[in-house]
Order: C-alpha cells, then structure tokens, then sequence
C-alpha cells in the first residue's frame, strides 16, 4: 500500500507503517471536520429518459476532498461515516442540499412530469426516527413538486429489517417523498417480495448492464418485465456506452444512468444542464 507523506514524496510499505484500523481511526476524525470545512461536496450525475433523451432527474452523489489525501470516493468513507455515527449529519447535509438544488431547477425549468432527484440513504438513517423529520422539514422549505425528491435505498439495507423498514418508507411515502429500490439485483430478494414497500422506481445494478454488453440480458429482461408489470419505473444504472444506451430503451428501461450521459457533477454544471441560473459560490 503507496502513501503519500510530506510533499510529493510517495512511501511504500514499511512494517512501521500505520494499520488500516490506525487509517481508518485518523480518518474518521478528519471526517468529524470534513463538514465544517466545506470538503465535503454533492455532485449530481443526470439521469436521462431514454425515449427522447432528455434529463429527467439526477442523482446526488458524495464526494470528500480530503486537503491531504485527496478525493476520497464513498465507499472508503459511508463505512466510516456509518460506524460512527456521522452519516446522520452527512445525510442530513446530502438531503438539504440536493433539495434546495431541485427547487431551484424545478423553478428555471418547467417540465411535466418535474425534473426529481434522488439521494441515497443508509442504514443508519433509516433506523433514526429523525429521518420522516428532516424529509418533512425539507419537503416543506423547499416546496419541490411531490415526489419528485426521491431517496434511494439498497435490497440489503430494506431487508435487515423488513417489518421496521416497511413502515417507515409508508411514512416517508405519505409525506411526498419518493421512494427509488437501488442497486436491484445485488442481493437475494425477490421484486415480488419488494413489490409489498411503497416504492416507485427501481433502479437495476450496473452489474446486469455489463453481462447484457456481454450478450446476457436474460435476467435484466426478466427484472424490467416483473418491474413493468408491476407498475414501477425502471433506471439502469452504469449506461457507459451509446450501444448499452439503444439496448437498454430497446428493453424496456425508462431512464438510464452513466458515464453515455454524464458523469456526477458540479452543482454548477448541473444548473448549465437545465438552464438554471449559476449557483451563488
Ligand atoms: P450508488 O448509489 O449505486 O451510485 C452509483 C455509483 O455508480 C456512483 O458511484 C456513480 O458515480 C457510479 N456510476 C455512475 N455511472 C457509471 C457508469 O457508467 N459506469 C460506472 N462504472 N460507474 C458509474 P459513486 O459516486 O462512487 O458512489 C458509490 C456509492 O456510494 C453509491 O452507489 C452510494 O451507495 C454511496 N453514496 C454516494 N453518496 C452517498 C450519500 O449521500 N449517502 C449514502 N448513504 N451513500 C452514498
Ligand atoms: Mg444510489
Ligand atoms: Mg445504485
Ligand atoms: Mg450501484
């Protein structure tokens, strides 16, 4: 494992070196301050609707710019985030933020149905009461079409605890949120199962857009029809190519999310994108 120490020296290995655990202690007291300091940032990537291919929405996306370290991507600090309680503020952080966006593309562009963006919540969140509070709060301050701000959960997270989970996203639901099931396909539970929890959207792991760029789109064809079939829409998630952007309309997708349509970006690019004003710095 390189690490980079002082200047622009990069330090390989020595057994002296600091354990992971020692990393991830250091870490997740740099993140403590993260907040404050402004390093922590939400991109958004565009989700496009592949009939006329417009942007229908985007998703929010966290991004650490660590003043030592670097861009630190989420899956190094969720988990941090997660153990220590910190993803309450994140999250919290991640939903103000991107609402107040959707307001304000939702107010320079007027589009029926209204742009939405999606925020990713974690475990965590879900099990604080608190979580029906802030999506309250913010649904009231901002004002944004109903449920065109959506929180996005994983299988895994919903299935931990399905009793609990289905009463909370009711909950979520009644307020106006909506409710998009991500990373679909990753875990081990049926749609049909899924099917009882007020979601609106699943959104198909990129895994299943990589084996159809493989020439095996069995299983993505049959989640798209259970998904028709019962009435949710349909976002592929890692569209890396104009090929697995035709093979995805020709499938029956509505929208699709990738590196064919944009990679996350800044709040300013994205406000370039629908024609909003720039942001205030
Ligand atoms: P996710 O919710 O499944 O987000 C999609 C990930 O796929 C993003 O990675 C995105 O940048 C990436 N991606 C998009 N298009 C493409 C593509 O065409 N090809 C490939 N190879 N990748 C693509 P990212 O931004 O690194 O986020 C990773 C994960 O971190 C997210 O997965 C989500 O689970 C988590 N995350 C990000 N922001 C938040 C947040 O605010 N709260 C929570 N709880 N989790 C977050
Ligand atoms: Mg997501
Ligand atoms: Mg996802
Ligand atoms: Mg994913």
């Amino acid at each position: 494992q390189a690490k980079r120490q002082g200047g622009d020296r990069i330090e390989v290995y020595r057994p002296t070196m600091r354990s992971d655990r020692g990393d991830r202690l250091m870490l997740e007291s740099d993140l403590r301050q993260a907040l404050e300091r402004n390093e922590i940032k939400v991109l958004f990537q565009p989700i496009v609707r592949l009939e006329d291919r417009t942007v229908a929405g985007f998703e929010a996306l966290l991004r650490w710019d660590h003043p030592k370290h670097g861009r630190i991507p989420p899956q190094t600090f969720i988990p941090i985030a997660e153990e220590s309680g910190l993803i309450v503020d994140l999250g919290v952080f991640a939903l103000e933020r991107t609402a107040a966006e959707l307001a304000a593309w939702q107010q320079a562009l007027v589009v029926e149905p209204p742009l939405f963006a999606s925020v990713n919540v974690s475990s965590r969140q879900l099990l604080r009461h608190d979580l029906l509070h802030d999506v309250k709060t913010v649904l009231a301050r901002t004002g944004v079409a109903p449920g065109s701000l959506k929180l996005e959960l994983t299988e895994s997270l919903v299935m931990e605890n399905p009793e609990y989970a289905a009463q909370m996203l009711a909950r979520i639901a009644e307020l106006g949120a909506g409710l998009s099931l991500d990373d679909f396909g990753t875990g081990y539970s049926a749609l049909a199962y899924l099917q009882r929890f007020p979601f609106d959207t699943i959104k198909i792991d990129q895994s299943f857009v990589r084996q159809m760029a493989n020439g095996r789109s069995v299983i993505l064809r049959s989640i798209v029809r259970m998904a028709q079939e019962l009435g949710l829409e349909i976002v592929a998630e890692g569209a890396e190519t104009e090929a697995d952007a035709r093979a995805l309309a020709e499938i029956g997708c509505d929208y699709a999310q990738g590196f064919a349509f944009g990679e996350p970006m800044s709040v300013h690019q994205a406000r370039q994108l629908v024609g909003a004003a720039p942001a205030a710095a």
